[in-house]
């Protein structure tokens, strides 16, 4: 990122989105992987990362600090039409309230995707399947901030609800930005071998095991990455725009239909445009970028609330493994 980058007023922040997305001849920009926790919670997040705690391991500016009603704002100026809540339980018994905050947020943010979290406790089954009968639009989990494993036999049923439901559930499993026990896409590939029509979203590609996530996603037909963070300057923790194999650009390209624009906004380091010119810069053209930036999101959960995606109902066999 460049210097001026970071110190782009906001309304130059307005313009540089909009035009991005409008140059593209898109409506918005749909951004699956934005977080809104509850203040208290979200207090205690950014009060790690400034402390660039031990799950982060370096310095972490925060860009967007401001109440949940200015960030709403904020992304609806940007041109964001539809972006979720992703809460996610670091601990069991909190789930609950984190989902009932998010289910109040969606009341009064209508666009937003309706997000809940899940983790392996006793009361995980009964809270999801209420969750998908109310409406859930996306789950997410967290495994390096939870320190769970996937594979939880706790969570078992409820992979195979959710794989039922088609609902995707957003997984942050990479070992990115610092592993431990629980992380990397081994126990992501378990997961998928149980329940092959699990609608995962690798959070941040899977970063840094970008081609085991490709590969999950080439062979489960319902599995889609999302960029969140990666291919931006701050992705190597240097500040310099990183570069990328031919190889992986190739599979980029090839596997386009399976990749979603995510962001982390609010907690990120840099203006929210950088992550567009990050994928911009990538060089794979503008019928890509389209893809990425809205039209495979809409299939997935709907360019409007209320219109689902064509793909949540039109069920494939059980599965849906490409052979
Ligand atoms: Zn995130």
């Amino acid at each position: 990122m460049t210097e001026a980058a970071g110190d782009l007023s906001w309304d130059d922040e307005v313009a540089a989105t909009t035009a991005f997305w409008q140059r593209l001849g898109l409506p918005g920009l749909l951004d699956v992987h934005t977080h809104f926790l509850p203040p208290p919670v979200q207090a205690k997040v950014w009060a790690q990362f400034d402390a660039a705690g031990p799950k982060l391991g370096r310095e972490w500016p925060i860009r967007y600090r401001g109440s949940v009603e200015e960030r709403v704002a904020q992304l609806r100026e940007l041109g964001v039409r539809r972006f979720s809540t992703l809460p996610y339980a670091h601990r069991p018994g909190i789930a609950g309230y984190l989902n009932d905050w998010a289910a109040q947020f969606k009341r009064e943010v209508p666009e937003s995707l309706w997000s809940a979290t899940l983790y392996p406790e006793p009361e995980v089954a009964a809270y999801v399947a209420a969750g998908i009968e109310a409406g859930v639009e996306i789950w997410k989990v967290h495994v390096q901030v939870g320190e769970f494993h996937l594979d939880d036999p706790l969570l078992d049923p409820v992979w195979a609800v959710l794989a039922e439901a088609g609902t995707p559930v957003v997984v942050h499993a990479g070992h990115a930005p610092v592993g431990n026990d629980y992380t990397g896409p081994a126990s992501s590939a378990r997961v998928l071998e149980r329940h092959p029509g699990l609608a995962m979203v690798v959070a941040h590609m899977g970063a840094p095991d970008f081609t085991e996530s490709l590969d999950l996603a080439a062979r489960y037909e319902r599995v889609r990455l999302d960029t969140t963070m990666v291919f931006t300057d701050f992705d190597l923790g240097d500040g310099t725009p990183p570069t990328y194999a031919d190889a992986l650009l190739e599979r980029l390209d090839r596997q386009r239909d399976r990749i979603l624009l995510g962001t982390d906004f609010p907690t990120i380091p840099y203006p929210y445009v950088h992550q567009l010119e990050s994928l911009e810069r990538l060089g794979l053209g503008d019928d890509w970028l389209r893809a990425v930036c809205w039209d495979n999101a809409a299939a997935l959960v709907g360019a409007e609330p209320g219109t689902p995606g064509q793909e949540r109902p039109a069920q494939e066999q059980p599965g849906g493994r490409r052979g």
